[in-house]
């Protein structure tokens, strides 16, 4: 039955625990790219707002459904939200170097408006999206450009030409293009945390069905559920109050990028839905040396509210040039895998550069090398602390589901997981095997796309309710056998409820030997 609905997916890569992110840009938006990647092991894509038009958006988001439901995979659309983030405007090749080269001790102009770069008699002059910087930036304070490539500090305010500017003085130059960052990490920013550009890219993401947003620069759990009251409303108007099951909130993920947001991480993972470490800006608003540390509490954290942890920014980024990753940056894919993480990120290694496809491979490759380390070692649950704290009843039946997997030697765990819960729950209590996620709703799959371990499949909910479970049991023997992930005989654990694909209804526990009718839920159950 699978098969049917699921031609291309026996020939895509056996799917990794963790999750693999890839950002889309103009290297890999064809429809053929598109396929390869996800044959490689992309589950979920990034839509970046802060660089492209929504045309061009939307034609991407257009080729990334149309090729995923032609291979019957689900495959789940991120949105990242700009969020108070400075950047560069227009820079065009003024000097042949591909932008605007600036000279270490050199002096430049930020304009106060979004203009494009120029060069006033010898003057470089930069325009910037944020009109306050003039007024909030204060002499002596450091001004980053391109994740911090590009350093320079302020030497005054002042009007040029009857227009406001920031007089900078050159520390480290570079050469500086289009729409890059601009870090002001000793400046107290007036800027507001969700902007008008926010609301029309949360508005397009909205009218679009696009999977997640994230937001970037959050400083404090408020904001976060700023957007989501923001989004509520806009989904009720979009979507109506939802009862079918489908879903229609869209969850929020938090970009931790500001040493704000490190220090209140306990609140902000308890209001969003997931995290993203967000390693580019975070190395630049504090110490990098420290990065590597907060990384590790961020992603324990999120585990222990029992929420995805995205590790993102420069896992690869040599491979936008280059065919082979370093080595530091192989060991850095396997020590977020080790530190637990749920996703790893690819950026400009897919948006922009010259291998996303190698990319993508070399990436699954380290990661299944990691994973496969980790299976060797000794392994315990560890269900999610904060939410088995509140007596939470699915993640306690995902802690007894960890326990009988073990002493049975489960080849896989396999739930109906209506709207994920189950899926997330069963993911964030430390399975090393494979947890298998049925739901109706094609949304949900696409959503289980960050749950570490979960392979979602979207399947009707049989008709007859009391033999559902028997028949979604029967069904089950045979997705398995023909996607190759188990072998008949082989011991899974069965994770359900009645009435099978209503929320919250997963309540029960069978051990079954796959194509085997008098093991599991039979009709009379
Ligand atoms: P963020 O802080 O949100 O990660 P970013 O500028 O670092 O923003 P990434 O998505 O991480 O953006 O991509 C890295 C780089 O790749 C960008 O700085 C940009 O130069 C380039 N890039 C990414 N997506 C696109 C795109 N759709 N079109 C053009 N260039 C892009
Ligand atoms: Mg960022
Ligand atoms: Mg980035």
């Amino acid at each position: 039955m699978t098969l049917a609905t699921n031609p291309a997916q026996p020939t895509a890569a056996v799917p990794t625990l963790v999750k693999i992110v890839a950002t889309i840009g103009p290297a890999c938006d064809t429809p053929e790219m598109v396929a390869r990647l996800i044959s490689a092991g992309v589950g979920v894509f990034r839509l970046n707002f802060s660089h492209g038009s929504f045309d061009q958006h939307e034609g991407r988001l257009r080729v990334i459904r149309s090729v995923a439901s032609s291979m019957g995979l689900p495959v789940a659309v991120l949105g990242d939200l700009p969020g108070p983030k400075i950047r560069t405007g227009r820079v065009d090749d003024l000097d042949g170097s591909g932008g605007l080269r600036l000279g270490t001790g050199q002096e430049v102009l930020i304009e106060a408006s979004n203009v494009p770069a120029r060069i006033d008699r010898g003057i470089p002059m930069l325009g910037c999206t944020y009109g306050g910087i003039v007024r909030d930036a204060l002499p002596g304070q450091r001004v980053l450009i391109n994740d911090g490539v590009i350093r320079m500090l302020v030497v005054a305010s002042e009007v040029h030409d009857g227009a406001a500017v920031l007089r900078c003085a050159v520390t480290t130059g570079g050469v500086v293009t289009s729409s890059k960052g601009i870090n002001l990490p000793d400046t107290d920013l007036k800027i507001p945390a969700i902007t008008q550009r926010d609301l029309e890219c949360v508005q397009w993401a909205v009218g679009q069905g696009i999977d997640f947003l994230a937001l970037s620069f959050v400083r404090t759990a408020d904001e976060v559920r700023e957007l989501k009251r923001i989004l509520a409303g806009m989904c009720a108007v979009e979507f109506g109050t939802d009862q079918t099951g489908e879903g229609s909130m869209i969850p929020v993920i938090a970009k931790i990028e500001k040493p704000q947001a490190v220090a209140q991480m306990e609140s902000i993972v308890e209001a969003a839905d997931a995290i993203m470490v967000a390693r580019g800006d975070l190395g630049v608003e504090m110490d990098l040396a420290h990065v590597p540390v907060v990384q590790k509490q961020l992603i324990a954290t999120a585990d222990s509210w029992g929420k995805p942890c995205i590790v993102a920014t420069q896992m690869l980024e040599t491979m936008i040039q280059s065919m082979t990753p370093t080595r530091a940056e192989a060991s850095d894919v396997a020590n977020a895998v080790f530190d637990g993480a749920d996703c790893v990120m690819l950026s400009g290694e897919t948006a922009v550069g010259k291998y996303p496809l190698v990319t993508v491979e070399t990436m699954r490759r380290i990661v299944e090398a990691a994973e496969g380390r980790m299976l060797e070692s000794s392994i315990a649950p560890s269900p999610p602390r904060r939410v088995v704290q509140t007596g939470y009843r699915t993640a306690a039946l995902a802690h007894g589901a960890w326990h009988v997997a073990r002493d049975i030697g489960a080849r896989l765990v396999v739930c109906w997981s209506q709207r994920g819960g189950a899926a997330r729950y069963l993911s964030q209590t430390g399975f090393r095997i494979p947890i298998v996620a049925y739901s109706s709703s094609a949304r949900e799959t696409r959503r289980m796309g960050l749950l570490k371990g979960v392979r979602a499949l979207r399947c009707d909910v049989p008709g007859d309710e009391r033999s559902a479970l028997a028949e979604w049991n029967r069904r089950v023997d045979e997705d398995l056998v023909a996607l190759g992930w188990a072998r008949p005989g082989d011991p899974i654990v069965l994770v359900a409820g009645r009435p099978l694909g209503v929320q919250g209804a997963a309540n029960t526990l069978a051990v079954h030997f796959v194509g085997n009718p008098s093991t599991g839920f039979r009709t009379h159950v």
